[in-house]
């Protein structure tokens, strides 16, 4: 407010200008040209308090019959074994079959979760006794006493992870050193090229003009660098002169 007043007043405005300014300012500041010419109000369709009504009420039989779905269905989702060891999980309450990539870390372990039992002691996870137990982010479930005794740790998961660990590390070193072999094969092979060039060079013996030509039109580069050292030699022999 204070700066658009400073903005539509000047330094030699008295304090009765100042507050009749500050007065129409107050007053305009509701009306907001650009928010009439551009902003369409639009009513909302779901305002009314019956249509509401009816999209909660839909909601409600949706929820209740997804659930009802589930607990209809439970305990008959299933390991679907198919072939060439490849296992798959039919998931009775979706009524879909995924990948064991999709599942939770457990199912892809040796030893799969079981559906009520605890994965250590294999009692019944809820036996009415009170005992606290609880399913881990795995898949597998524990008695709390059992899960304690385990320090805290689900050893069928982490047995999986070290395998798999264990088994991209070997995979890498043996990459590595395949890749390592086939650089000093390959650094071999050049430092052979190069003996047997070199050799080549020094069997080649200069014997006439003739020779030095053959050198020349078999070598474009030999040319303009032969005439290049010839030149320097000259100069230094030239010089070499003046000082005597
Ligand atoms: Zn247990
Ligand atoms: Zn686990």
């Amino acid at each position: 407010m204070h700066s658009r007043i400073r903005r539509q007043t000047l330094s030699c405005d008295g304090p009765q200008q100042l507050s009749k300014i500050a007065k129409v300012i107050d007053a305009k500041k509701t009306i907001n040209a650009f928010e009439d010419a551009f902003v369409i109000l639009k009513k909302s369709t779901y305002t009314d308090k019956d249509t509401l009504a009816l999209l909660t009420k839909k909601t409600k039989m949706f929820l209740l019959e997804i659930f009802g779905n589930i607990y209809q269905r439970l305990g008959q989702s299933s390991v679907v074994k198919g072939p060439g060891k490849k296992i798959t999980y039919k998931l009775a309450s979706l009524d879909i079959i995924v990948d064991k990539k999709q599942m939770p870390l457990g199912f892809i372990s040796e030893h799969l979760p079981s559906y009520d039992k605890c994965d250590h002691c294999h009692e019944l996870l809820c036996d009415g006794t009170g005992k606290g137990s609880m399913v881990i982010a795995c898949g597998h479930g524990y008695h709390e006493s059992c899960f304690t005794l385990l320090n805290g740790k689900c050893y069928y998961c982490e047995i999986f992870l070290k395998l798999g660990i264990k088994n991209n590390v070997s995979s890498l070193l043996s990459r590595l050193s395949e890749l390592d072999k086939s650089k000093s094969k390959s650094k071999s092979n050049l430092r052979e090229i190069i003996e047997a060039d070199e050799d080549s060079l020094q069997d080649q013996r200069i014997e006439n003009e003739d020779d030095i030509l053959e050198v020349f039109r078999k070598n474009k580069q030999a040319l303009p660098k032969a005439e290049q050292a010839y030149s320097i030699a000259l100069e230094k022999f030239l010089n070499a002169n003046i000082v005597i």
